[in-house]
């Protein structure tokens, strides 16, 4: 017994030298929050527990809980978290070691334990970011919505929604100073969207807060009210065989179109483009050069002398082939675009390859449709002489016949305003830039009317080279019509 005895006691002995106690360490990772990341949702509950497999070693602890923003998720001392706000915070259960139940247990590292959850609150209340981030823009006529989402059956509860436009009001409909609005009824699978309908009044900025009466989350948005988007608009226009002069015509079955400036910027000034040629059968009939009868007293396409003109001409073909009527009529599409930018109403004479009005006839559109008229045309050299425009020439007989007598001097002031914006925007231009010649347009113009021979046979007439001419003509018709 006494040899066991001394045995056992060799025994305990060894085992106390060579059998360490567990570190501390390794009691500390058996303790542990049962979700170290949490997702719950605004006036939802959750629970936290504190994971403790170290049973047999008896530990006693303290636990305190806290949260690290309570505007977002609380937590009780028995580690129920609650869903405030949308956001993520980090709860934490901090525990105390209640010494000396375990001495092993005793070291600092144990004495104060941190355990922590990342809690992310998600929205129960919600919109879409296209509506929470961007402007509103409500329209004038008709009423646009805006969806609110409810997680869960919004009907699992008497869910109320309260909107507030700016300070007006916090009824569920109504009309302010700016905006009407209303609601939708719930609707979709789970009855958990519900649409606010606006309707704008006014200009303005209106602050929309809606709030949920269930979590008593809160919507902020902001919606502009802005005026109706202010357009062109157009219409067609036909010859009028009551005009005067109008029996002189023998072509005029065709449609212009008349192109109104966007009202805000309207300058109410009517520019007639009349991009030359383009009209079949143009050669088959002859018209009187002047009104009157008269003959030309200016050789031109035709001679002086000639009572009868060509009723319109086919115009010149480029080297490459490209017929006149084609580089007029895309010169005129840019100098269109560029007048109705610029608040210049636009009546386009034709704006396709073909359009039944000889030069009578669209002389006679442009006096009764617009305040000034503007043909163009490249002349038939082949130098690439620059521009000129066709003025009226200083013969006495010409200059006293109607209707020219009354307008002479504004169709070459016109002419001399258009040359002048081209030359200032670096156009190329011919001699003094205008031409005396007798022609049929100003023969018969009672507005300001110029024929625009924007270059020749030897001219650049790419779309580069033609919108800066494009540009140009519309500097100069700025200098007529300021
Ligand atoms: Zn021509």
């Amino acid at each position: 017994m006494k040899r066991s005895l001394r045995y056992l006691i060799l025994f305990l002995f060894l085992l106390g030298i060579f059998v360490p106690a567990l570190p501390s360490v390794t009691a500390k990772a058996e303790i542990r929050l049962n979700q170290s990341t949490k997702s719950i949702y605004v006036g939802k509950y959750g629970k936290l527990r504190i994971v403790d497999t170290e049973t047999a070693a008896g530990d006693s602890y303290t636990v305190t809980w806290s949260s690290s923003d309570r505007d977002i998720v609380k937590v009780s001392q028995k580690g129920t978290i609650k869903g405030i706000a949308a956001g993520t915070a980090t709860v934490t259960a901090t525990l105390k070691h209640v010494p000396p139940s375990d001495p092993d247990v005793t070291s600092d590292s144990w004495h104060t334990m941190v355990l922590t959850c990342t809690v992310t609150v998600k929205p129960r209340f919600y919109t879409k970011d296209t509506y929470t981030t961007k402007t509103l823009n409500v329209s004038g006529d008709t009423w646009t919505w805006i969806p609110f989402y409810f997680l869960g059956a919004a009907n699992e509860k008497d869910l109320d929604l309260f909107c507030q436009i700016s300070d007006e009001s916090m009824i569920p409909g109504g009309s302010g100073t700016y905006v009407s609005w209303k609601w939708g009824d719930w609707y979709g699978k789970y009855k958990n969207c519900r649409r606010l309908y606006l309707k704008g009044k006014a200009e303005g900025e209106i602050r929309v807060n809606v709030r949920n009466s269930v979590t008593n989350e809160v919507i902020n948005l902001k919606a502009t009210v802005h005026a109706p988007e202010e357009k062109v608009t157009s219409e067609k226009v036909s010859f009028n065989t009551n005009w005067t002069y109008a029996g002189n015509s023998k072509i005029h079955s065709g449609t212009s179109t008349l192109y109104h400036a966007a009202p805000a910027s309207s300058k109410g000034i009517t520019v007639c483009i009349n991009a030359g040629h383009g009209t079949s059968g143009g050669t088959s009939y002859q018209t009187l050069c002047h009104p009157d009868g008269s003959p030309k007293i200016v050789s031109g396409s035709t001679s002086a002398g000639s009572t009868y003109a060509t009723a319109i001409a086919v115009g010149r073909t480029f080297s490459n082939g490209t017929p006149e009527r084609d580089a007029t009529l895309s010169l005129a599409l840019l100098l269109k675009d560029r007048l109705l930018n610029a608040g210049y109403d636009v009546l386009m004479i034709r704006e396709t390859d073909d359009v039944q009005l000889d030069n009578i006839a669209r002389t006679l559109m442009a006096n009764n449709y617009a305040d000034c008229h503007i043909a163009l045309h490249y002349d038939s050299t082949k130098s690439d002489k620059g521009a000129f425009f066709l003025s009226v020439p200083n013969v006495a007989s010409y200059r006293n016949m109607e209707p020219v007598k009354s307008h002479w001097q504004e169709h070459n002031a016109l002419g001399r305003a258009v040359i002048s914006g081209m030359q200032d925007s670096g156009i190329k231009i011919f001699g003094n830039g205008e031409m005396p010649m007798d022609l049929t347009q100003t023969s018969y113009s009672t507005v300001p009317s110029i024929d625009l021979e924007v270059g020749d046979g030897g001219s650049d007439i790419s779309k580069a080279a033609q919108t800066k001419l494009a540009d140009g003509i519309l500097a100069g018709i700025r200098n007529y019509y300021p």
